[in-house]
């Protein structure tokens, strides 16, 4: 129904109009050189609806006739696609060998047979460096279906560049594409870590431990070397008391973590509390004892006297009394103490179980030269000590690098939490 009112409308209008240019009749003069033609009014107008019609009848062969064109068989397509499938994969097994060139020359070919569809640009990518391949990458990033692995290649030129804000912010992307993927779950952890965000990186940690993409004892390390990171800032800024709920909370995650554990103790020091510095400390040394604690252990009861000392340290030791280090410990503060065959035992039973270090001999010295004032006996045990195996510290297992005190960052190479005891 509407549509016959359009034709009427349109008849009525050229009605209207042929009427009108029969009562305003007139000439049209076309003139070229010595030409010329004239032509009335509506002689031209028939000609003009007459060519265009003729052009458009025209256009509509020419689109018959493509379809007709042997050259454009669907046969012949098929064999286009084949032929640049098979340039493709000569390309990825070119690059899978380092052989630029042929890879290079491969997308040309590829190009020309499937045109600039994501599978070519894919392999164009990888063919290319530097700036081309970012923006080959860009212009994967606008397809659905290669978004995936252009926000990979973007992410890895990030990252070449140490451009941590960018490599994270593409990193984000990627996990809200594939949410609980391992890889980039681990990988958006580290540069959440990289970038200094603990409170972040320690709610990635989460989604990454649901995906299981860390082992259950890693997962917990990382935990709490990021809560101790955490307590860390909160003590420099003043906020003990968030510290050392902070540094606490680290301990519960890995309680063989010493350093959160030294730092606890200390604010709690400060704090005043020394039962519970105490408590800490003596957790801590069930597990992992350590020179700093036993430093830390001595600040509890400043004004005691060296028996009282000693007692105090022969008590903490039977919590881990075949450790050397609790030997050392006990022997250090028995010597000075005066009490020599409590400090000549704990040495003598490292050396019978064959854990002596310098330390050992060290304080075996010390005792010959406190006890009988045999320089000559202190002689020979230093120059056993030259000899010995060194005292254990803070080593990098990434660069080997030590250091007297625990980073979280190697000073050395940077790795995060490289630094391990030992
Ligand atoms: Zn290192």
């Amino acid at each position: 129904m509407i549509r016959l009112s359009l034709y009427i409308c349109i008849g009525l209008i050229i009605a209207l109009g042929a009427a009108w240019i029969a009562a305003h009749p007139g000439q049209i003069l076309l003139q070229w050189q010595a030409w010329e033609i004239r032509l009335s009014l509506a002689t031209f107008i028939a000609l003009f609806i007459l060519y265009t019609l003729g052009f458009f009848a025209v256009l509509r062969l020419l689109g018959a006739a493509r379809h007709l064109n042997p050259l454009n068989s669907a046969a012949r397509q098929e064999k286009r696609r084949l032929k640049g499938e098979q340039e493709l994969a000569s390309g990825w097994s070119a690059l899978s060998i380092g052989d630029q060139n042929k890879a290079q020359k491969m997308v040309r070919r590829a190009k020309a047979h499937l045109g600039e569809q994501p599978s070519v640009l894919m392999l164009s990518s990888q063919a290319a460096e530097g700036e081309d391949k970012r923006k080959l990458l860009d212009q994967l990033n606008q397809h659905d279906d290669s978004r995936v692995f252009a926000l990979r290649g973007l992410l890895d030129l990030a990252r070449q560049k140490e451009d941590w804000p960018i490599a994270l912010a593409y990193a984000n992307e990627l996990n809200d594409l594939v949410p609980g993927n391992k890889q980039v779950l681990k990988e958006l952890l580290d540069l959440k870590v990289k970038s200094g965000q603990w409170t972040e990186a320690t709610e990635t940690l989460k989604a990454a431990r649901k995906a299981k993409a860390f082992e259950m004892a890693d997962a917990d390390r990382l935990a709490a070397v990021l809560d101790y990171t955490r307590a860390l800032e909160q003590d420099v800024a003043g906020h003990h008391q968030a510290g050392l709920d902070l540094a606490q909370s680290a301990l519960k995650q890995d309680p063989s973590f010493m350093p959160a554990a030294h730092l606890a103790a200390r604010i709690a020091i400060r704090l005043k509390d020394m039962n519970k510095a105490r408590k800490i400390i003596e957790h801590s040394w069930k597990i992992t004892p350590h020179p700093d604690i036993a430093e830390l252990f001595l600040k509890l009861e400043p004004m005691e006297n060296a028996t009282e000392r000693f007692r105090r340290v022969q008590k903490l030791t039977t919590l881990y009394a075949d450790h050397p280090l609790s030997a050392h410990f006990l022997a250090d503060v028995a010597i000075q103490a005066g009490h020599w065959p409590e400090a000549r035992n704990a040495l003598q039973s490292l050396i019978n179980a064959k854990k002596a270090s310098r330390k050992t001999y060290t304080l075996l010295a010390q005792l010959e030269e406190a006890q009988k004032q045999d320089s000559a006996a202190a002689s020979k045990w230093r120059a056993k000590a030259d000899n010995a195996k060194a005292e254990p510290t803070w080593t990098c297992y990434a660069c080997q690098h030590t250091s007297p005190t625990y980073h979280q960052n190697c000073p050395n190479c940077g790795t995060f939490d490289g630094l391990r005891w030992g």
